[in-house]
Parts: C-alpha cells; sequence; structure tokens
C-alpha cells in the first residue's frame, strides 16, 4: 500500500521504521526530513553482498551528491561503502567524518583548481577526469607536488537509458566526458598514457538515473569492455578498473516497479563475465555508484499543513510550511510523488488536491493532482521517497531556513543536521 516497506501504519499514524511520524513532527518540529536508517544501512548491505557473491573484485561507491552530510558519510564508512564526490565540499564534509580519501572517487565536468588541489593533497583514491584539458592540468599539477595520481577516464557511450531528458547523461549530446563514437575517446587514452605524473587506471561512464531495467547496465557494460579491447588493440596496454555509474531506479510511486538492488549488481557482473571471457580480457575491478537507491525509498518529508483553498471546479491548493526550498524536484522535473496525512494513515485518501509550499513564486508545488486524507490547517503531511536529491538540492530561497535531518536508528531519532536558524540565514552577510 506504501511506496517503501519502512513505512507503516500504528493507531492511526504513519510510522517509519516503526516510528510514529507524528510524534517526530511534536520532537523536532517541521519541515523535517526523516530518514529509516536502518534502511539505508540495509541497503548498503544488499549492494555489498551482491557485489561479493556474483563478482568479488570490487566495491560500491555511494554517490553523496543524494544525501551527504558527516554523519552519513560515517555510515558509508561503516558499512565499507566507497564514496563518489563530486565537489570540494562533499570531499571536505567526508574528511570531517574521517571518511578514507583513498576510498574516494571524484567526478565532475568541470571541477576547479582549487578542488583537483584539495583532492590531490589529501589523497583521493580516484579522479575520474572527463576531458583532456582536466588531465593536462592535473599532470601538471600532480608534477608540481611530486607525486603519481592514479586517474580514471569519464566516457560518454552513447547509451540512451530512456529515462527524462534533464537527467539523462549517457548520450551524445552531453556535458560530460568524453565522446566514444567519434573516436575522441580512444584518442584521448593516447594522451593520457603518456602524461608522466598521471596513472590511467581504467575507465568510467554512467548511462543516467531512476533506470528501472537492468539491460541498459548490461549493454553498458559490454560496449566498455569493447571500448577497452580497442585501447588494448591500439595501445597495447590492458586497463583493469571499471566504474559503471550509478542511476538504479527507485519507487516514487506504487505504479512504479524496480528490481531488487542486487539483481542490477547480478545483471552487471553476468555481463561483464560473458563478455569478458568472450573477448579473452582479464576481468576487471568493479565500481558501481548508486546513489538515489540506497537513500530515496528511506526517507520522508513532514511539513505542517497551513492553509487549505479550495477553488470550486478548480482544485484544492493544501499549503505546507516547506516547499521547493526543500524538495525543488517537483518544480525542477515534475517528479511524482506520493503523500499522505500522517495523523490520519488510516483514512481513505480520497482527496485530490496540490500540494503548495509557502514560496513567492506559482510554480512553487510538491505534486499536482496527488490523493491524501481530508486535509486540516495543523494536519501533518508526509511526502514519501524524498530521502535523495531534495536536502542536497535545497536552497534558502526567500531566506528560509533548510529543515532539520533526523535518523532513526533501532526505533531511536537522532538528528545528524541541525535545523538552520535565522543566524545561519544571515551568517555571511557583511554589514557596514
Ligand atoms: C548522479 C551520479 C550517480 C548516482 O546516480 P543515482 O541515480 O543517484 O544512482 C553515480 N555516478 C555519477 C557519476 C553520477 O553523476
Amino acid at each position: 500500500m506504501f511506496v517503501s516497506n519502512s513505512l507503516g501504519i500504528t493507531d492511526g499514524h504513519l510510522t517509519l521504521g516503526g516510528v510514529d511520524t507524528v510524534l517526530m513532527a511534536e520532537k523536532f518540529g517541521t519541515p523535517l526530513y526523516l530518514f529509516d536508517e536502518d534502511r539505508i544501512r540495509e541497503n548498503c548491505r544488499n549492494y555489498v553482498s551482491a557485489m561479493r557473491e556474483h563478482y568479488g573484485n570490487g566495491t560500491v561507491a555511494y554517490a553523496s551528491k543524494a544525501f551527504l552530510c558527516a554523519e552519513m558519510a560515517k555510515v558509508m564508512n561503516e558499512e565499507g561503502m566507497s564514496l563518489d564526490v563530486v565537489s570540494g565540499g562533499e570531499i571536505y564534509t567526508a574528511l570531517k567524518a574521517a571518511f578514507p580519501a583513498s576510498r574516494m572517487f571524484f567526478h565532475g565536468n568541470n571541477k576547479t583548481h582549487d578542488e583537483l588541489e584539495l583532492a590531490v593533497d589529501c589523497g583521493v583514491g580516484r579522479i575520474v577526469v572527463d576531458g583532456l584539458e582536466e588531465a593536462e592540468s592535473l599532470n601538471n599539477m600532480a608534477g608540481r607536488v611530486g607525486k603519481k595520481v592514479a586517474v580514471l577516464m569519464r566516457i560518454t557511450p552513447g547509451i540512451d537509458a530512456h529515462t527524462h531528458s534533464f537527467i539523462k547523461t549517457g548520450q551524445i549530446d552531453s556535458k560530460f566526458g568524453v565522446t566514444l563514437e567519434n573516436g575522441d575517446a580512444l584518442r584521448s587514452v593516447g594522451s593520457v598514457l603518456k602524461m608522466e605524473n598521471l596513472e590511467l587506471k581504467g575507465f568510467h561512464c554512467h548511462i543516467g538515473s531512476q533506470i528501472f531495467e537492468t539491460e541498459p547496465f548490461a549493454h553498458a557494460a559490454d560496449v566498455m569492455i569493447d571500448f577497452m579491447c580497442a585501447v588494448r588493440s591500439t595501445y597495447s596496454v590492458e586497463l583493469h578498473e571499471l566504474d559503471l555509474g550509478g542511476g538504479f531506479g527507485i519507487r516514487y510511486t506504487s505504479e512504479q516497479n524496480r528490481a531488487e538492488y542486487g539483481e542490477y549488481v547480478k545483471a552487471i557482473c553476468e555481463a561483464l563475465k560473458r563478455k569478458c571471457a568472450e573477448v579473452k580480457y582479464e576481468l576487471p575491478y568493479l565500481i558501481i555508484e548508486p546513489g538515489r537507491s540506497i537513500v530515496g525509498e528511506a526517507g520522508i518529508t513532514l511539513y505542517t499543513v497551513g492553509r487549505v483553498k479550495s477553488i470550486p471546479g478548480v482544485r484544492t491548493y493544501v499549503s505546507v510550511d516547506g516547499g521547493m526550498t526543500d524538495n525543488p524536484r517537483y518544480a525542477l522535473y515534475k517528479s511524482p510523488y506520493e503523500a499522505c496525512i500522517a495523523n490520519k494513515a488510516d483514512n481513505d485518501r480520497d482527496f485530490v488536491v496540490t500540494i503548495a509550499g509557502k514560496c513567492c513564486e506559482s510554480g512553487d508545488l510538491i505534486q499536482e493532482n496527488c490523493n491524501i486524507q481530508r486535509p486540516e490547517p495543523g494536519d501533518i503531511l508526509a511526502v514519501f521517497s524524498t530521502g535523495a536529491y531534495n536536502y542536497s538540492m535545497s536552497s534558502n530561497y526567500n531566506r528560509i531556513c533548510r529543515p532539520a535531518a533526523v535518523f532513526l536508528r533501532n526505533g531511536e531519532p537522532r538528528v545528524v543536521i541541525r535545523r538552520e536558524t535565522y543566524q545561519d540565514i544571515v551568517k555571511n552577510d557583511v554589514l557596514k
């Protein structure tokens, strides 16, 4: 009945990880990001054990852009995950939580000089170079500090994974990576192999996001091994690391069906083994980078309902005390979400409403045509599957304070990000 099996109902109240969400709203205030930490850990374990069972030689890197704070980095470390980072801020956050730099993969289509310097200084395990220019400046930087830097090269393999065009990153028209089809990728490998201070370990690709089928991933594995064979025959080197990115789909709505996360890993590993046997290539060290699927379904957002405005023959607006500032995804991509009134969870969801935020922006909606229970001011509204790309995409638009984030472990809540205050809002303002 719910999109995530972290959710349930006890005594008419919505529960997350067995904990009464209405109580959590009372205790910590709203809006509130609430996470089932047990589920986050279970998701990690499913990936890690599938990798061990079906392949052995690999690692699972959590794509921290989905949701990161120091405590999250600590949990990922405890679960034996590696970390995919895309900015100096993410590296800094992970280091603050004593996450080992050696297990970080640093991505980005336009890493700044300072970010590259930070990555080289702290010893990030792999820098994923996005193009030749970046490889050149990294090579020079590494030379200046007398280090040899291990890199992967990001390839754009031209795979259309049939997903939303805003979050589709694998096809030829992409700001990411070097293009495979036109020979750019193969030429760039030749240049990077000659760079004295870089050690090219292998390749990376990321074919998109919110992909439900296993085939596109298996296809990507095939295409990448073909490319590694082309590198072998052109330059007489066999490279032995392959990072196939993330993009495994999650359930935002009850209609969406995804595979178990282990099934994606299995499909990738089987495709790799088949292909490598066929072309006689030693099985590479495999990296996968799930982000959304680690945290997405494990998180919900709790709001307090304010104004309920019915426009007869048009629609009913239910305004909440948050909005596009804590969840910009409907405004950005029309992302679907399901919701319910947490304090009336037993009642039928027979009201069709538009959930609106409090920002001065008509497009500030969380969802349209959403089925919930009869809403009244003061109700606690829960929006599901908001664990990924919500906090990490949040803003202070309208000078609104960001919500707190609370993890639930074994039924016990703990604050992992405190609620922003007005002091936080003005802390960088310079007043003469
Ligand atoms: C965004 C991204 C991921 C994670 O994608 P999800 O859809 O959250 O699993 C992994 N790798 C790279 C390079 C990315 O850009």
